[in-house]
């Protein structure tokens, strides 16, 4: 992050502005409206600075800037179309430790002004840290037409309501999920359509039908995070994320999705490497069950789709022993993304009626599948966990017939900025893994289909940093 965001608090606070033309008024209208005490350093002034100051709203010093007019300030914008004056402004407020706004120039600037989208009492602030003025307006406008106008209105409703609510919950979580019902419900609706008795009177009647003292019932999500790329989260995956209260996630978690978790969310990380387990499997069953016992909303993420090669079958088994209530979310699994991002279709008129996939984990040190059912002609194999075991995977599969010179591809980190696919035949697959220093997470798909990928690549991501 360049810069923090933050709101300030204006009312009635001495704040300064240097500069009297078109741009400087869009700025003193802002400080206006956030309530601030307005003086204008100038020595000309724009049609409606002019009015604003006859109309006593603003203060107007008809000279050119002096050091001292910054006594006192607690916030300056320089905005004049003089540069020499706007550095000296910028260096004499810095030099007092008074955050300087300089129009256009954020080399000058200790803060910057966002986009922002107002419906007092709620503000959304856009900011491209002054790298694109034009990008966060566009975003702006985007935000405009997500956000109702009624939204100021529900917020003030609500602010109306919270001690109230306060005083009715015990627990801040049952407050927190009574908002969160109240903010999607008719209640919201009536805000929107003006109906403002009306919903005030809706709002009353649930808190009336609550009874607050009760516990709250946690519950578990199991879901699927995708392989990577935030963009492949489904809709609920997002919505739940949002809400939860604590979310226990794996290794196998992009940090793009984990970024997506609601910032006050209690983050518990579950590991799952090859052979070291941040937290055994017992442990986490145990703990999702826990974490829900108090009356948690869990979010439990998982890599992928957590019903291939998740384990997630185990996790919903323990929590319906223990009658702890829970859904499932499904995911884009490792086999769909990674084929779609690498241009490789898992079947093909041509090439494959059938696909199988399979794990490649070696249970005890050797990969026990059954090699006979995976060497079929016109079928695709992809293979989960397969790298470790990626020696074993293609002997065993040309001594059960596949020939030596089907075609295979590792991708790795697909579907991310980083992914990286790789073609061979099985004769020549292992040498590459060791040349090229493929490394986990990689999923290896083996069969004719492969050969599209020259074809049908479209996704050629130039790698972060
Ligand atoms: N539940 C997950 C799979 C978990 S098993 C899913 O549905 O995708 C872990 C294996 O999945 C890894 O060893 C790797 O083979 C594969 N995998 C997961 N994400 C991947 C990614 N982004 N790129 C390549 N392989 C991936």
């Amino acid at each position: 992050m360049d810069f923090l965001p933050i709101f300030l608090n204006l009312r009635q606070r001495p704040c300064a502005v240097i500069g009297g033309g078109e741009v400087a008024s869009r700025k003193i209208s802002l400080l206006l409206d956030a309530g601030a005490q307005v003086t204008v350093y100038a020595p000309e002034l724009a049609d409606t600075i002019r009015r604003w100051a006859s109309d006593g709203k603003i203060r107007h010093v008809a000279r050119e800037f002096r050091p001292e007019m910054l006594e006192g300030c607690v916030l300056v914008i320089a905005a004049t179309d003089d540069r020499a004056v706007n550095q000296q402004v910028s260096e004499t407020a810095r030099a007092r430790g008074i955050p300087v706004n300089v129009v256009d120039q954020p080399d000058l600037c200790t803060f910057i002004m966002p986009s922002i989208v107002d419906r007092s009492p709620v503000i959304v602030a856009v900011s491209t840290g002054g790298r694109s003025p034009v990008l966060a307006r566009l975003i702006r406008a985007r935000l405009e037409t997500l956000i109702p106008a009624g939204y100021g209105r529900l917020a003030r409703l609500v602010a109306s309501f919270r001690d109230k609510v306060k005083k009715r919950f015990a627990h801040s979580s049952r407050r927190r999920q009574f908002w969160e019902e109240v903010l999607q419900s008719r209640v919201a609706e009536l805000v929107y359509s003006g109906q403002e008795e009306a919903a005030e009177k809706a709002l009353q009647q649930r808190l009336d039908a609550i009874d607050g003292s009760q516990p709250p019932v946690g519950e578990v999500y199991l879901v699927g995070g995708g392989p990577g790329d935030p963009d492949l989260l489904t809709f609920r995956a997002l919505h739940l994320m949002q809400q939860a209260d604590v979310v226990v996630y794996d290794r196998l978690v992009s940090p793009a999705v984990l970024n997506l978790i609601r910032r006050d969310a209690e983050r518990i990380y579950a590991g799952k490497e090859r052979d070291n387990h941040a937290i055994p499997q017992e442990d986490i069953n145990h703990l999702l069950v826990r974490l829900a016992k108090e009356g948690k909303r869990v979010v439990r993420l998982k890599g992928g789709d957590p019903f291939i090669f998740g384990r997630g079958g185990e996790e919903i088994d323990t929590l319906a022993a223990e009658g702890v209530p829970f859904q499932v979310v499904p995911g884009i699994t490792a086999a769909a993304g990674c084929a779609a991002y690498a241009g490789i279709p898992l079947t093909h008129r041509d090439y494959a009626q059938s696909v199988v996939f399979v794990t490649g984990h070696l249970q005890d040190g050797t990969v026990n599948l059954n090699w006979k059912a995976l060497v079929q002609p016109d079928q695709t194999v992809v293979f989960y966990m397969g790298l470790h075991g990626i020696e074993t995977i293609c002997r065993e599969l040309m001594r059960h017939g596949m020939p030596p010179t089907t075609l295979a591809a590792l991708v790795q980190q697909g579907t991310t900025r980083n992914q990286r696919v790789l073609t061979a035949d099985l004769a020549t697959l292992p040498g590459i893994v060791e040349k090229a220093q493929v490394k986990a997470p990689t999923l290896i798909i083996v069969g004719d289909v492969v050969q599209l990928h020259e074809r049908l690549r479209w996704f050629e991501p130039t790698a972060a940093n």
